[in-house]
């Protein structure tokens, strides 16, 4: 196919693919997929060879939480039955990430719900951090603790923290249909603040909410101009009590055509499959480690993951290797920039490179889908008829061990 052919020059170039390109792969038909996911792997191997990195989550603080997300189990009026509990303390956070970084993780994801930290929530997680440090040799840390204030992510840099994660989510054009209470632009603010912070900024998004390719495009070319350096792709998770729950729009096939599209729009960037993964990739995760080159290990922040040590077991069969503490995730391009800037290090040499973005404060970045999106005048989005269709609520387990309980987790 010419388009995969120019597609894998551009990956390899680190040249950004048009919109049309990028739309015509979300396109293609199934008897394609092999050949998109064989030409995106050839991308991946090129940036990232046959290593893959896990990350574990710790959900320092999980439900209760005022802001109405309508895809999360944790928002405001959620009736779906997960764990919910305040902060954990240091030493109990710390137990936790010690089972991932014992089961191979290499990043530790500190989570709490809410619409964003106090000042003493952010010295909380400061001696989260510090105690995880002290235990765990060189692991990385990555807090998620919603839109930041001035001055707190220079605090939680100062604490230790190697990343910030906040997710755009969805299109700018859509995003006021999924949440009411912040808007998209809070979200571009704070990766802007990470960012500029000096933390490596980690934003990504999250298909099956009946979002158009269009959406789809639009937020992966925003992510790309805010420079992330790792986009996790999450896939609805559609939990029961939550108003998204019956938005089962995802196939295996699918999935894999939407992480083959960030794979040709980021090529450089740690693309990670998050949530959903067990869920909607189902028996064809495997496939998708030629494309991705990260996951999360074991459960998530509230529904389970398969076990971690079928995690493992899948990136050994697949031929794949589990990312070492010593190993830097990023090429030398990028990371090199991250090692000058303290930060997370990414731009190219050209407009067209990866990651160019021009910078984070001039006018495009932040402004985010206003250059790329040509999408003036979008409406709502028409809820794309389900492939599959079938409600698969079976499919959800709600997490009941790990952080918030007594039960080991599962790493
Ligand atoms: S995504 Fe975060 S801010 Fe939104 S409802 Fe869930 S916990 Fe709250």
């Amino acid at each position: 196919m010419d388009l995969l052919n120019t597609l894998v020059d551009k990956g390899l170039r680190r040249e950004l693919p048009t919109r049309e390109e990028a739309l015509a792969v979300l396109a293609t038909s199934d008897d394609e997929l092999l050949d998109v996911v064989a030409a995106a792997g050839k991308v991946r191997r090129q940036w990232f060879g046959r290593r893959v990195k896990l990350n574990y989550l710790v959900n320092l603080k999980s439900g209760l939480c005022p802001e109405d997300c309508s895809y999360c189990s944790q928002r405001l009026g959620s009736k779906a039955e997960i764990l919910k509990y305040t902060w954990l303390k240091p030493d109990e956070a710390s137990q936790a990430a010690a089972a991932g970084v014992a089961g191979g993780a290499k990043r530790v994801c500190l989570v709490a719900s809410g619409r964003g930290p106090t000042d003493r929530d952010v010295d909380r997680v400061g001696k989260t951090i510090a105690a995880i440090k002290e235990q765990n040799e060189g692991v990385e840390v990555c807090a998620c603790l919603g839109l930041l204030s001035d001055g707190q992510a220079e605090r939680l840099k100062d604490a230790g923290a190697d990343a910030y994660n906040h997710n755009l989510n969805t299109s700018e054009a859509t995003y006021g249909q999924i949440t009411k209470t912040h808007t998209y632009a809070d979200r571009v603010d704070t990766v802007q603040k990470a960012h500029a912070a000096g933390l490596s900024a980690c934003s990504g998004l999250i298909a099956g909410m009946g979002e158009s390719d269009e959406d789809l495009v639009d937020v992966v070319y925003a992510l790309r101009e805010l420079d992330s350096d790792s986009v996790p792709v999450n896939f609805l998770i559609p939990f029961e009590g939550t108003p998204l729950a019956q938005e089962w729009n995802l196939t295996p096939q699918r999935a894999l055509r939407i992480l083959s599209m960030v794979r040709f729009v980021c090529p450089d960037v740690e693309v990670r499959i998050a949530g959903g993964r067990e869920v909607h990739l189902r028996t064809l995760q495997p496939l998708a480690l030629h494309v991705a080159n990260s996951i999360f290990l074991g459960d998530y922040l509230t529904s389970e993951g398969q076990a971690g040590q079928a995690d493992l077991d899948m990136i050994a069969d697949a031929g794949f290797e589990v990312e070492g503490a010593g190993t830097t995730t990023l090429p030398a391009h990028r990371s090199e920039v991250a090692a000058a800037t303290g930060g997370c290090g990414s731009q190219g040499s050209g407009a067209s490179v990866c990651g160019s973005s021009a910078t984070a404060d001039e006018a495009g970045c932040g402004s985010a889908c206003g250059g790329c999106s040509g999408h003036a005048g979008h409406e709502a989005p028409v809820p794309v008829q389900a492939e599959a269709g079938d409600v698969r609520s079976d499919l959800v387990a709600v997490r009941r061990r790990g952080a918030g309980t007594d039960l080991a987790p599962n790493a």
